[in-house]
């Protein structure tokens, strides 16, 4: 008996020295969708980072939540082909297992319109100082925040999913991606916070966005919602899952019918917000 019970606990043991360090948990992703990976319950230090060589688009770490999880956004622009992920110590870029795995981007068909989209050309210039309060929103210390959610789902920020231009939709005229989703709105209408986080800016009648409210969850996961008629959270405020933040409208130049512009960006990415909501909240509470 003594003997069967060692030679399990030898096979136990030479099973967890085989297992991988990390798994991928969707090794087909295309442009602008979300790829989560695992990290197994013994590696997840609080150190440890996803790496992944983005090649022309650059190296980019992600941390993980507390159940070992990374979420990665794949770019719109990268490549189509095989890239690969490594675990790493965060901010350091040593490796942490041996362990190399892969995953394979695909391109998507998006689709395609003449008309420039629900924002028409903005006749205000830009001022240097709103782009300015956009990078810092978005800057290197509101990315490092750790996960805020608690690792509780994402809720859509409108009541229905009424879209009137999609993401990655191409506009012939600029050969410019869009980069989020509209959704049609009366004015008016109560916008909530997909999920529990930092207010990293409250904008007031920007040049484009009008109204803006940007959010930052952790792990660099940025929810931005533009347009509003009226806002209803501060700067620094944390603010839970659910809160009305405003009031959508149609405030920015150009804007041709009420509407709220929604993202997502995860670190320097914006990738597909309806993707990323129901991706994410497979692996979430
Ligand atoms: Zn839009």
């Amino acid at each position: 008996m003594k003997r069967i019970i060692f030679a399990l606990a030898a096979l136990l043991v030479a099973l967890d020295a085989g297992a991988q360090s990390l798994k991928i948990l969707s090794k087909e992703v295309k442009q602008g969708e979300l790829l989560v990976v695992r990290v197994n319950p013994g590696w997840q230090l609080p150190t440890a980072c996803i790496l992944v060589e983005w090649k022309k688009v650059g190296n980019q770490e992600y941390r993980l939540n507390n159940y070992g999880y990374a979420f990665i956004g794949v770019p719109l622009d990268v490549r189509q082909g095989k890239y690969r992920i490594r675990l790493v110590e965060c901010g350091r870029r040593v490796m942490q297992s041996r362990d190399v795995d892969e995953f394979e981007v695909s391109s998507d068909k998006f689709p395609v319109t003449r008309t420039g989209g629900m924002s028409g050309k903005s006749s205000r210039p830009r001022k240097i100082i709103e782009l300015r309060a956009i990078k810092n929103a978005f800057s290197g210390i509101n990315q490092l925040q750790p996960d805020l959610t608690g690792g509780l789902r994402y809720l859509d920020p409108l009541s229905s999913r009424d879209v009137i231009d999609p993401y990655g939709r191409i506009y012939l005229g600029s050969r410019k991606g869009h980069y989020g989703v509209d959704f049609r709105t009366s004015i008016g209408t109560s916008v909530a916070s997909v999920n529990r986080g930092v207010v990293v800016l409250v904008a007031n009648d920007y040049s484009k966005e009008g109204n803006m409210v940007i959010i930052s969850h952790g792990l660099g996961i940025f929810a931005v919602y533009m347009h509003l008629s009226r806002i209803d959270v501060e700067q620094g405020e944390l603010i839970e899952r659910g809160r009305i933040i405003g009031l959508s409208g149609d405030t920015g130049a150009g804007v041709r019918e009420p509407h709220l512009h929604f993202n997502i960006k995860i670190y320097k990415d914006y990738i597909d917000p309806l993707k990323f909501i129901d991706t994410i909240n497979r692996y979430l509470d």
